[in-house]
């Protein structure tokens, strides 16, 4: 079969690789697509990634084969997939930090979504692979893997309705953020300086967007002077989180979302003691959490296609990869 793999360097080829073979617990799905996340952009910048390696998480497919023992699926049908899953029994997975489960890294899709055929293990068979029904499009579910990290996000960053929300980087993932918290009864002010991305925030549900004054201007005004309850940093350079701590209201949260070296957060901890801020991470998201995301695309509840900028095939990925490095792309779907 043919994937799409990283060689190093940000050298991505199109080229054979073996298709993998399922054990009897186990799913193999022919792609239908895979969208193209922040996270593997940061995996092709980093050198520190061992290659070969297929990346992409955000699978759709079909299904091509089941193990003897499978019985929530048949051949044919839609399924989403997530790559990581949690063992639901450890210190970790019992007090809710369930991707830093040991068993979470270590579990994954084989080879990874960039890749005609992709074997979904027994674990995530079980616990984190959907049946897409028919009124759903193929890109609409390949939201629920990052619209799940996002759900996550919102209740790390402890948002409550009435509170004011600032979220910097209106990509989609910003995007997404701000019809969560519009739903969830915050005011959003969207913050980045491309114009377009600032009138899409608007119109899913920001009071708010722009660039970096105008955001800060508009979050005083709508939180009557005190300052934001939560930033919700999802990219930007090392200048956003001292800028969002300083646009904080007291006793409000920093909630870093992307991920990503470079950034960091120079901040007194006399500061961070007398104002009482809170620094909060979200990493990949839980069963639970993508179980909540499949239910709010499949209602509707939170609009996801209008997102995609760009559907490329396996062939042309590294294309997708520098529309999204220079911030044409919102999103990148992928497919065979
Ligand atoms: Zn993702
Ligand atoms: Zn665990």
């Amino acid at each position: 079969m043919i994937a799409a793999v990283y060689r190093g360097d940000g050298r991505i080829v199109a080229e054979e690789w073996p298709r993998p073979v399922i054990g009897d617990a186990e799913v193999l799905l022919r792609l239908k697509g895979c969208g193209l996340c922040g996270s593997d952009i940061a995996k092709i910048v980093s050198p520190a990634t061992p290659v070969p390696v297929v990346l992409g998480h955000e699978v759709v497919g079909e299904v091509a084969a089941i193990g003897a023992s499978v019985a929530s699926c048949a051949i044919g049908d839609r399924v989403v997939a997530a790559h990581h899953v949690p063992c639901g029994e450890c210190h970790y997975c019992r007090r809710g930090s369930e991707s830093m489960c040991r068993a979470f890294k270590a579990s994954n899709l084989d080879p990874g979504g960039f890749a005609e055929y992709v074997r979904v293990p027994a674990p995530n068979v079980q616990h984190a692979m959907f049946r897409v029904p028919r009124h759903v499009t193929d890109e609409a579910a390949s939201f629920v893997e990052p619209l799940a990290c996002c759900l996550r996000a919102l209740r790390r960053a402890g948002v409550e309705r009435g509170d004011t929300t600032v979220v910097v980087g209106l990509g989609s993932i910003g995007c997404l953020f701000v019809q969560l918290l519009t739903n969830a009864g915050a005011a959003v002010v969207g913050c980045d300086p491309i114009t377009e991305r600032a009138d899409i925030a608007k119109r899913m549900g920001a009071v708010a967007a722009g660039p970096a004054e105008l955001a800060a201007a508009a979050q005083r005004e709508v939180s009557s002077g005190r300052g934001a309850d939560q930033v919700i940093v999802t990219g930007g350079g090392a200048d956003v989180l001292p800028w969002a701590a300083e646009i904080l209201r007291d006793g409000g949260t920093v909630h870093y979302f992307a991920g990503g070296g470079g950034a960091t957060l120079p901040l007194r901890l006399e500061t961070l003691y007398h104002r009482e801020l809170a620094v909060t991470a979200t990493y990949s998201s839980s069963p639970s959490d993508l179980a909540e995301a499949f239910g709010l695309i499949v209602s509707g509840a939170v609009a996801v296609e209008r997102l995609v900028t760009h559907r490329i095939s396996l062939a042309g990925l590294h294309r997708g990869v520098e529309l999204v490095l220079r911030r044409e792309a919102m999103k990148v779907y992928v497919t065979p």
